[in-house]
């Protein structure tokens, strides 16, 4: 028998067991945490210690290894629901909305990643506990784990990944889409970001590109946003859209940047997700009591408030997911039926937008720095807010495009972005819309690549298209997505990216080059007898024509036609641009 004595200090040895157990379970402090923020953002080795200590105080969180960075170090993803899931095969079939939060894409912007571990925290054993039961939270704390460790905006290959959505040549995104939009097929995903302007805590913004569903955009825009700027106001904070304000012409005004698919928030439209920019400015001043007050934040206590107004954006992302969980399906799935619908229908001359302008939306009243002012003197304004991008011109969308075999080079790219594609088993007489492209210019070059605009016109041509063309359906869920890369006069395309390089030429100066090929050409021609004379006019003018019109092999199939071939499938699904296998 034991003694009781013994007994009693067994049993309460026991209970302080539990109790420490218990608290230990309440207060795992994260890294930025226990370091009173004091020290920016988590680096590598803490951030991966933390991620595992969490995983194993729970059997609700789940890691995959999406891939592995040219430094060796883990892209991860954090998946969280209860019960849990270990493959999107089980989500598909609880009905719960995905969201999907992607951290530190940017290296040196790092408040998102630290907001996730708390929110990690928190889902798995804090008060957010409840919300896993009604919603999937898939967690990337960080894309860019090697540009964070040295402060640095791109990878280890020099990519601005927020840049690389649409051809996918960094290995890090191009993980993300196959491996976690592609197959969990999120309802909700945010990128994380330091930019935007003070004195808000979180500036954000949905896809403003009219190329996307608009009831999906304005979803974002009028649905979530609004109730994430009350969750700020809510703990003192404010929210505002991005990016920032400015005086024209002693107007002040509100602009957003550019909108082009290459980045995530604006393709997550295209590919029928409700997708969010967060950005957290630096935090020197912050408004407060409900919008009406600015007041300067210590540099000490900078850090904190970022990781704060990240926090609150995330959560409120959650909790909307979970209350509305219904109506977000909702609209996904019609956004994707309209893409099959309108992508299939070939008598309704539905028109895709191919440039856009953009304009005020509304006006609203914001913080600005006072005109001419000191830094920090801030003044509420009202003003325009420039977030509407209203198309000036479109195309009709084709029943589907048609590329000849030479284009082989692309189908991996249309593949990675779950883009259905079939290759033609014999040849086909068909009329099609071809562009002749008039001008092709190269502004601006961007990592590795000069990027290219295309002026170009439209013909009607009946061609024989060649056994092993390849043809893309219009008619798929990323109808939208399709088009918009496929189309050669939009701002973000396979022309733009250098796709067709082998096909087509510059013409920079092109009005000058015409001169100077007339100009040796009457040179040439002084010296000439008649009969040579002529075949050389006759050569000169094709090349001319050559000059002007170059043929952009990528036909627009405009009516339903019986296509004989077989779809096409990847060689392998293994990770393409990995170098070295572990
Ligand atoms: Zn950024």
């Amino acid at each position: 028998m034991i003694p009781r004595l013994f007994r009693r200090c067994l049993i309460a040895g026991l209970i302080a067991v539990i109790v420490i157990t218990a608290v230990y379970a309440q207060i795992i402090e994260t890294p930025a945490e226990k370091a009173h923020y004091q020290k920016g953002g988590t680096l590598y080795e803490p951030l991966m210690d933390f991620i595992y200590i969490l995983e194993s105080q729970t059997e609700l969180m789940n890691v995959q290894r999406l891939t592995k960075t040219l430094r060796d170090r883990d892209v991860v993803l954090c998946i969280l629901s209860d019960p849990p899931v270990y493959s999107p095969a089980d989500v598909a079939k609880t009905g719960k909305p995905v969201v999907l939060i992607a951290n530190n894409v940017h290296g040196g912007e790092v408040a998102g990643k630290d907001a996730s571990l708390e929110i990690m925290r928190d889902l798995i054993m804090g008060d957010l506990r409840p919300l896993l039961k009604k919603v999937v939270v898939l967690n990337i704390p960080s894309l860019n784990p090697d540009g964070a460790e040295e402060g640095r905006r791109t990878n280890e290959q020099g990519f601005d990944m927020n840049r690389d959505y649409l051809k996918l040549e960094s290995q890090e995104i191009f993980a993300l889409v196959s491996k976690v939009m592609n197959k969990w097929h999120p309802d909700i995903h945010v990128d994380t970001h330091h930019g935007g302007s003070a004195p808000y805590a979180l500036v954000y913004q949905t896809c403003m590109n009219p190329a996307g569903d608009s009831e999906l955009i304005r979803f974002g825009d009028e649905e979530v946003l609004p109730r994430i700027r009350e969750a700020l106001r809510a703990e003192d904070y404010d929210g505002f859209w991005y990016s920032g304000g400015r005086w024209v012409e002693g107007s002040p005004q509100w602009s957003p940047t550019s909108v082009e698919p290459r980045k995530q928030h604006v393709y997550s439209a295209l590919a029928n997700v409700v997708g969010f920019l967060f950005e957290t400015p630096s935090g020197d001043y912050r408004v407060v009591k409900n919008g009406t007050e600015v007041v300067a934040v210590p540099a000490e206590e900078r850090y904190q408030h970022q990781v704060r107004g990240e926090y609150i954006g995330q959560r409120e992302l959650i909790r909307f997911a979970a209350e509305r969980g219904r109506d977000l399906k909702r609209v996904i799935a019609e956004a994707k039926l309209q893409a099959l619908e309108l992508g299939n229908n070939d008598s309704d001359n539905d028109q895709i937008p191919i440039k856009y302008e953009q304009k005020e939306k509304f006006k609203e009243e914001f913080w600005i720095e006072k005109k001419d002012g000191e830094s920090g003197e801030y003044i509420k304004v009202k003003g325009g807010v420039h977030t509407l991008f209203e198309p000036t011109r479109t195309a009709t969308r084709p029943w589907g495009y048609l590329m000849p075999p030479q284009m082989a080079h692309v189908i991996p790219l249309l593949l990675g972005h779950e883009i259905s594609v079939k290759r033609l088993s014999e040849p086909v007489e068909v009329e099609v819309e071809v562009y002749y492209a008039k001008e092709i210019k190269h502004p601006e070059y961007f990592q590795g690549h000069y990027l290219k605009e295309v002026k170009a016109e439209k013909k009607v041509e009946k061609i024989i298209i060649p056994e092993g063309s390849f043809f893309i359906p219009a008619g798929q869920q990323k109808s939208n997505l399709i088009c918009y890369i496929l189309e050669p006069e939009t701002n973000d395309n396979l022309v733009t990216w250098g796709y067709l390089d082998d096909f087509l030429r510059v013409t920079v100066g092109l009005e000058e080059e015409q001169a100077r090929q007339k100009e040796r050409m009457q040179r040439y021609l002084e010296n000439m007898k008649e009969e040579q004379r002529k075949r050389f006019l006759k050569r000169f003018e094709l090349r001319m024509k050559r000059l002007t019109n170059q043929k952009i092999p990528i036909y627009r199939l405009m009516k339903k036609t019986g296509l004989k071939g077989v779809l096409v499938q990847p060689y392998n699904e293994y990770q393409k641009n990995m170098y070295i296998r572990y």
